[in-house]
């Protein structure tokens, strides 16, 4: 009988046990978990956080009880996995013993990145990834303490972190080294429009310059940004990005940015696989290796690596940035690399109602992003996918009936498909 090893049970390590278990029936699944909470989605903790969800929406999976009984796992919770040694495929456990296995899943995911900031405390600095983070901080902004913040980093998760804190009439500035927000996913225009609402909203802006020290200032903190810009803030939440939780893997265990994984999810030492945050991806349009940082990109992943740990053939060829963010009253929709040049088309007023601004290359469509229709989001990202695979894909009657329904022209639609004549 095989025994296998899952080392942190999130999004990645529930695939690979449910994956695993659905290919062999008698195995022994052994879950090492550092805390003491089941399964749960890191990406509705800002929900939690502003009172929009009850504590136990957070965990997609059920009860600890109904998954381990489901899936006939062993599970640790508390449990730190300490080390791995490739070499004999043995877990050094926190309480000094050593487990040896057969195949071990490393899905250890990633933490927040809490660089060294002059001045900054641990205690009075808030992040936004664990479930700690979010009690922390749904703590402080119920506690009524908080009367202003800075939120350092224009991301999805920085904006969900400034609509809460706003939301609860705390003054909020959002600061960022690049000089505009959703750097990553948005097109300039739309970064600019997002700006503009949020700051109508009643959020400042400190864009283009990055938190270099922080000071007590009568119960407050006076931030001092790079470009000597000062911000007065009573709570600093840090959302810079994450770091991928790597550190378990032995010097034969390969890590770039993250652990390397072929498309079996297999790390550079056989029997030793890794998904989700902790491990890099392949990015489809680029065609480069980088932490995706997606829940669904951690469950295909986390089910590839499963499948094949329990002898079935299983695949995962990578996964293209798409973000799908709803806040202040506004949909932002980014699929593709918006670094990525070529023909700019738009469609309808950036100001209101729905506008989609795509870039056309020779290959075709590259990017769109999207404001104000989460409903044609799926058409859009399901086109770019398969251009993306196929190269000459056309969007379907049906995809195209919805864009008509949602208010695109049909001339529009010939332009992102390169087929208009007009
Ligand atoms: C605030 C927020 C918003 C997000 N929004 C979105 C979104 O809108 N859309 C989207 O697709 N994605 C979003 N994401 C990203 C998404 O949640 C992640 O990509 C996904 O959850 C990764 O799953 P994972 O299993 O790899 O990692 P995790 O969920 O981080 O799980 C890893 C687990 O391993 C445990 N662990 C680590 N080290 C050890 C060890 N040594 N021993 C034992 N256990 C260990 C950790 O405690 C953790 O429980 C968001 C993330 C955050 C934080």
């Amino acid at each position: 009988m095989a025994r296998y090893a899952i080392i942190g049970f999130g999004c990645a390590g529930y695939y690979g046990a449910k994956a695993i278990r659905e290919n062999d029936a008698d195995g022994e699944i052994v879950v090492f978990s550092e805390h003491m909470a089941r399964p749960y989605n890191p990406m509705l903790t800002t929900y939690y956080a502003a009172g929009k969800i009850p504590y136990d929406a957070m965990f997609p999976f059920g009860s600890m009880k109904k998954i381990a009984g489901e899936l006939k796992l062993q599970v640790h919770t508390g449990t730190k996995v300490l080390g791995i040694n490739s070499a004999d495929r043995s877990l050094q456990l926190a309480d000094g013993s050593t487990e040896k296995f057969d195949k071990i899943l490393i899905a250890t995911g990633a933490r927040a990145f809490a660089p060294q900031i002059a001045g900054l405390d641990a205690e009075n600095t808030f992040y936004m990834r664990t479930l700690d983070d979010a009690q922390k901080l749904k703590d402080a902004v119920e506690s009524s303490k908080y009367k202003s913040a800075l939120v350092v980093g224009a991301s999805m998760v920085g904006i969900k972190v400034v609509e809460l804190l706003n939301a609860k009439g705390i003054k909020t500035t959002l600061a960022d080294m690049a000089d505009r927000i959703f750097p990553l996913a948005a097109y300039e225009n739309v970064s600019k429009e997002i700006e503009r609402r949020i700051s109508a909203k009643g959020v400042q802006l400190a864009l283009g310059a990055s938190l270099r020290k922080c000071e007590k200032a009568e119960g407050s903190w006076l931030c001092t940004m790079s470009d000597d810009s000062t911000v007065q803030a009573d709570m600093i939440v840090l959302c810079i990005g994450t770091r991928a939780a790597t550190e378990l893997a032995d010097g034969n265990i390969k890590v770039n940015r993250g652990i390397v994984a072929d498309s079996n999810m297999q790390t550079s030492c056989e029997g030793i696989y890794a998904a989700g945050d902790c491990c890099e991806g392949r990015e489809l349009q680029s065609d480069e290796k980088m932490i995706i940082g997606l829940w669904a990109n951690a469950a295909y992943q986390g089910m590839t690596a499963g499948a094949n740990m329990a002898g079935a053939k299983a695949e995962f060829d990578g996964n293209f940035m798409h973000n799908i963010t709803h806040f202040m009253g506004m949909d932002f929709i980014g699929f593709g690399d918006n670094r990525k040049t070529g023909k700019v088309i738009t469609s309808g007023d950036i100001t209101q109602g729905l506008y989609v601004e795509a870039v056309i290359s020779e290959d075709g469509l590259v990017g769109v992003n999207i404001l104000d229709n989460y409903r044609i989001s799926g058409a859009v990202k399901n086109y770019l996918y398969r251009i993306i695979r196929e190269k000459n894909a056309e969007i379907s009657p049906v995809q195209r009936g919805i864009l008509i329904k949602e208010g695109l022209r049909p001339s529009f639609i010939e332009k992102m498909e390169g087929t208009y004549n007009g």
